[in-house]
């Protein structure tokens, strides 16, 4: 049998598109479902993916990469790796599992999406790939924590997160639910796939995947790298999305989309990244700061595309630039703070050489968030370890669900903390910043039915109304609640 070659029939197979004869355009291709926002359905023809793939290719790497991964996994399985590691680490992995699982899977349904609905065959065509690349790395990040649920019940939060009130996970979810569930195909290429996969996770998994070398872990090192190339193949399906929407007078509405959906992921980074870097990864281990590898890889990288795509800097970019110096520190004191609302275990980690290292890397940080961890260090070095628990709720972000956060000693008011507030039909808002404000203000239908944690509480859904309660109605029992990974080690060193 003779076989075409394939140039010969790619172009036809990728971008295979018909005028539909017995419904109409838009019964076929609803607008809530392909957001084509009046451009000529022969306009999107012109939609042009960068990665160019055939699918038995496709099936024939994807297979090569699991069979990389698994075989790693099994030549390793007796090293007892996980035992011997730094408790920093374990909270790492525990919590980039808790995090991320179940949102590959939830990630599949948003590509489906593209996949059936957008007007563009291009899109269709790389979307069909995505699905499957999500559902695999979907399952992998589901059967690699199993390995140690038998070693602590934290591991088994791959699977539960998602299903808890717990506030991170609701964080989360909030933010893929506003990105990925609730979008039109177009809406979803620019802010799942070009604001967040291309601006936030690729990079991020560079940087575990290098992290996770470094520290030992090959395991995860290449389950990492694997799943890193799925994403930096399907990331790249908003860039042409984008071009399309500015070449037909939609910049404004694609520069928006861009916008919130940066501003909502990096808010996630602070609380989950930022803390990871800077506090949890030991510091031998530490090859750049939190800040360092966000200038580098993230602003200066975002920087280029969002201009050479055509779209401007976010009106807020010196904020953002300001914030990647100081918001995580904050997040980083309080989830510690509140550590038996978490899945994990994290580390203060500010002993006296970590803490040489965060004033080297950010200046001034010991005379705003190191006297704060002073008098924390001073109860635990004082049998007061209830004074460094909580028994109040923290005020929460009705855009980003993520506590209000302000740097100590810093404003006029010294550490009067500034709520954003907003009033709208009726009910008083709380934002993090004007940011945050003007994202709710952007599309107050989205955004107005949400419910905080604080929310709930006040509308009497956390019973009995206290610590406890609140711990029941997160999903945490014992042997799951948060508690310092390293014991107070860090702080003790200050005796
Ligand atoms: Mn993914
Ligand atoms: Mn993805």
């Amino acid at each position: 049998m003779s076989l075409m070659k394939r140039e010969e029939w790619y172009d036809l197979t990728r971008a295979t598109n018909w005028t539909p004869k017995y419904v109409k355009e838009d019964e076929l291709l609803p607008e809530e479902m392909s957001g084509g926002r009046n451009i000529p359905l022969s306009t999107w023809d012109s939609y042009d993916e960068p990665y160019k793939v055939t699918y038995s290719e496709y099936v024939g790497t994807q297979r090569e990469k699991d069979a990389g991964i698994y075989s790693v996994k099994a030549a390793l399985s007796r090293s007892k790796f996980m035992d011997n590691v730094d408790p920093g680490w374990e909270a790492i992995m525990i919590l980039h599992y808790g995090g991320i699982a179940l949102g590959e899977y939830a990630a599949s349904i948003a590509e489906t999406r593209m996949a059936r609905f957008s007007k563009a065959p291009g899109n269709r065509n790389m979307a069909t790939y995505g699905m499957l690349d999500e559902n695999r790395h979907g399952q992998h990040q589901l059967y690699f924590p199993h390995t140690y649920t038998n070693k602590n019940r934290q591991w088994d939060w791959a699977w539960k997160s998602y299903h808890t009130n717990q506030w991170a996970a609701v964080a989360t979810k909030n933010f893929l639910d506003d990105i990925m569930m609730t979008r039109d195909a177009v809406a979803t290429s620019i802010m799942l796939t070009f604001s967040f996969e291309t601006g936030f996770t690729n990079m991020q998994f560079l940087g575990l995947a290098a992290d996770a070398a470094e520290t030992g872990d090959h395991t995860f090192a290449s389950l990492i790298s694997s799943i890193q190339t799925d994403e930096s193949r399907h990331a790249q399906q908003g860039g042409p999305t984008l071009k399309i929407l500015i070449a037909n007078g939609k910049k404004e509405e694609a520069q928006q989309m861009v916008d919130i959906s940066i501003w909502k992921a990096w808010r996630l980074f602070s609380v989950l990244t930022g803390p990871i870097m800077d506090y949890y990864t030991p510091l031998e281990h530490r090859k750049q700061s939190f800040k360092e590898f966000m200038e580098e890889w993230i602003i200066s990288q975002f920087e280029r595309q969002l201009l050479d795509i055509g779209l401007d800097l976010p009106w807020y970019w010196d904020e953002f630039i300001n914030d990647i110096a100081d918001k995580h520190h904050g997040m980083h004191m309080g989830s510690w703070f509140w550590r038996p609302t978490l899945f994990w275990n994290p580390t203060g980690s500010v002993g006296i050489e970590e803490r040489k290292w965060l004033e080297e890397k950010y200046p001034g940080w010991n005379a705003t968030y190191g006297k704060c961890w002073d008098v924390i260090i001073d109860n635990i070095n004082n049998d007061k370890e209830h004074l460094t628990l909580p028994e109040t709720l923290p005020v929460v972000c009705n855009f980003g669900f993520l506590p209000l956060i302000q740097t100590p000693n810093k404003t006029r008011d010294k550490n009067k903390l500034i709520d954003y507030q907003l009033e709208y039909e009726g009910r008083l808002y709380h934002f993090n910043s004007e940011v945050d404000k003007w994202a709710f203000q952007t599309d107050p239908n989205r955004y107005k039915y949400t419910m905080t944690l604080v929310d709930e509480f006040l509308a009497g859904m956390v019973q009995p109304p206290d610590l406890n309660g609140a711990l029941a109605y997160m999903g945490l029992t014992p042997g799951e609640i948060g508690s310092d990974a390293h014991n107070y080690a860090w702080a003790k060193e200050y005796k």
